[in-house]
């Protein structure tokens, strides 16, 4: 048994066979084989051999001819490796005795070969290393043939492991099938964790190298409540850990007494509290769990969901879906945040040095103003089917603000001009990421109708810390003292100019956080869905008056360790069982 731990970014916990994907997608099959099939399984391992070994030859011939002997040579030692009598006998061994397929005979022998000389510090014995990967990819791609699937056409429950899943690839995972999913590289508040969250799929992201230590087909445990992931678990560990699922279930079942009650606190004060949403089918957890709407609705996942470049038709049927869903209840679409860690077919073509800082979000909309008015057409044409608000993502300037807006009011007229209906009232607001948005702030206020606070890139940017980036997103903290005070001028500018504020970032979804926004004067929080009971009932639990006392007594401390222990504490007082089952931001 194998403990590791990582970065939880999306809670529950999933047990299942594992599926490794490397940059080649192979995954392995299946395990074991029958006993009478073991023969059979024997010969097609060694015609294997023989083609990858005839395969390798003929390379080492061309690039000894081409470039000289001693290029050549990297094959030969490929070739003696792969006819190496020792290793043959293993995956003989393995298969006759263990009943192991071939395909993962091959890869647990290989890895636990690769992984002797990568612990070795050596640049020579890491090259080693790596030729073993190539020899287990060439025997994999031969045995795997035809069976080689694709992450998309599961059919049966896995448990993912990847060195990387990018959000476009989670979002296509089949969750049908996909239990739960582990990566070696990411952060806490990349878009590939949000959209985790939002398909309510377990996942751990940032252990570090470890697919070296794992072959397909093995049992591995996805903690994603505390972010720890456990390979080749003991029968107690198992036991143990479907306990807690089978606990989980429960709780979960307890929170739904909450469903149709409102999130009012103890004192009487209405607290609206929607969902963020990724993808229209998530509607129907806002609904089951009783939100009052869409509070956040991010539709650049429309792109990175697809191959083709979507239409004002696509556009328009998944934002129809949303609101005619949500029935009255308000729906906040946000314009395409494309861009950063979100690519899709409109972001930039060119690799850019600094991509959080580039071309991404509203800059990418502006720049390509007709694929901006494609999208605004579909909003303003959903707007007539329920109450649909427009927001802008990542303003960081007036000018900005302006621009957009111009472009929405040419949508608007063209709209008019072809006689098509649309909310002429639609309020239109922007989300405050940038710190020079909070800056501006009380200019801002007066030309919005609403603001919603993003507190993942305002803290990101504000701390200059990249959210997604395992090296520094432990010095990500959202209760910083300087993300609480550009929150509370933020919502401050809001109260003075008669405008709603939210908060909409990760942050609102964490029920000790969620009670300092409260009490710096949020009465809008729009959490990801799995997280609506909870917070739901945070609200149901404590005064307006208890949450102003704990703001203030947060906005006095000076760092995020302090503000972080301090919150923690307060809610165990409000609510004194909690159930840990949300990462913390
Ligand atoms: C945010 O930045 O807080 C936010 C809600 O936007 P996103 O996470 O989509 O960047
Ligand atoms: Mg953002």
């Amino acid at each position: 048994m194998q403990v590791l731990q990582g970065i939880a970014v999306s809670p529950g916990v999933a047990i299942g066979e594992a599926v490794i994907i490397d940059q080649e997608g192979f995954r392995i099959p299946q395990r074991f084989v029958k006993r009478d099939a073991v023969d059979a399984e024997l010969d097609r391992l060694k015609s294997a051999i023989e083609s990858v070994a005839t395969g390798i030859a003929k390379n080492r011939d061309t690039v000894s001819e081409q470039l000289g002997e001693k290029y050549g040579a990297i094959f030969a030692a490929h070739l003696q490796m792969l006819r190496d009598d020792r290793l043959n006998q293993e995956f003989g061994r393995l298969i006759r005795e263990r009943h192991y397929t071939p395909e993962y005979a091959v890869s647990r022998t290989l890895r636990r070969y690769a992984k002797v000389f990568l612990d070795l510090d050596s640049t020579y014995h890491q090259e080693r290393a790596h030729d073993i990967f190539d020899i287990e990819k060439s025997l994999l791609r031969d045995l795997l043939g035809r069976r080689r699937e694709e992450l998309s056409h599961l059919s049966s429950p896995v448990v993912v492991l990847a060195h990387n899943l990018t959000p476009s690839e989670t979002a296509n995972l089949n969750r049908q099938f996909v239990l739960g999913f582990v990566t070696e590289i990411g952060g806490a508040l990349g878009h590939t964790a949000i959209v985790a969250k939002g398909m309510e799929i377990p996942a751990v992201v940032g252990i570090g190298e470890f697919l070296t230590d794992v072959s397909g087909g093995e049992f591995v445990i996805v903690d994603g409540d505390q972010g720890r992931v456990i390979l080749q678990p003991d029968e107690e560990t198992l036991a143990r850990y479907r306990h807690e699922l089978e606990e989980h279930k429960t709780h979960i079942a307890s929170l739904e007494s909450l469903r149709d009650l409102p999130a009012d606190t103890l004192d009487g004060e209405r607290i609206k509290l929607t969902a963020n949403i990724e993808f229209p089918q998530e509607v129907k957890s806002c609904n089951d769990r009783g939100a009052d709407g869409v509070g956040l609705y991010r539709t650049e996942f429309l792109y990175l969901g697809s191959e083709e470049e979507p239409t004002e038709e696509d556009h328009f049927q998944a934002y129809a879906e949303v609101v005619q869903a949500m029935d009255g209840r308000s729906t906040v679409i946000r314009t395409l945040d494309l861009g950063a860690d979100k690519m899709g077919h409109a972001t930039p073509s060119k690799e850019e040095h600094n991509p959080f800082l580039g071309l991404r979000s509203i800059r990418l909309s502006l720049k390509n103003v007709s694929l901006f008015r494609t999208q605004l057409r579909a909003i303003l044409r959903a707007s007539a089917l329920g109450t649909v608000r427009l927001m802008f993502p990542l303003i960081s300037t007036l000018d900005e603000l302006r621009k957009a807006k111009m472009v929405l009011k040419d949508a608007m007229e063209d709209l008019d001009e072809q006689g098509v209906a649309y909310d002429k009232n639609i309020s239109v607001g922007m989300m405050v990421e940038v710190p020079s948005a909070v800056v501006m702030i009380d200019q801002f206020v007066k030309e919005v109708d609403f603001i919603s606070i993003g507190t993942n890139d305002l803290a990101q940017y504000a701390l200059a810390v990249d959210r997604s980036n395992k090296e520094v997103s432990h010095l990500f903290q959202a209760v910083d003292p300087a993300v609480l005070r550009l929150i509370n001028t933020s919502i401050q500018a809001a109260q003075q100019a008669g405008i709603p504020a939210s908060v909409c970032g990760q942050m609102s979804s964490t029920p000790a956080y969620a009670m300092v926004l409260l009490g710096l004067g949020i009465r809008h929080v729009s959490v990801t869905p799995i997280a609506l009971p909870e917070i739901k009932k945070l609200c149901r639990n404590v005064t307006i008056e208890q949450c102003a006392q704990i703001a203030q007594r947060a906005l006095a401390m000076d760092n995020a360790l302090e503000i972080d222990t301090f919150l923690q504490e307060e809610l165990r007082r409000a609510i004194p069982v909690t159930v840990p089952h949300l990462p913390r931001t």
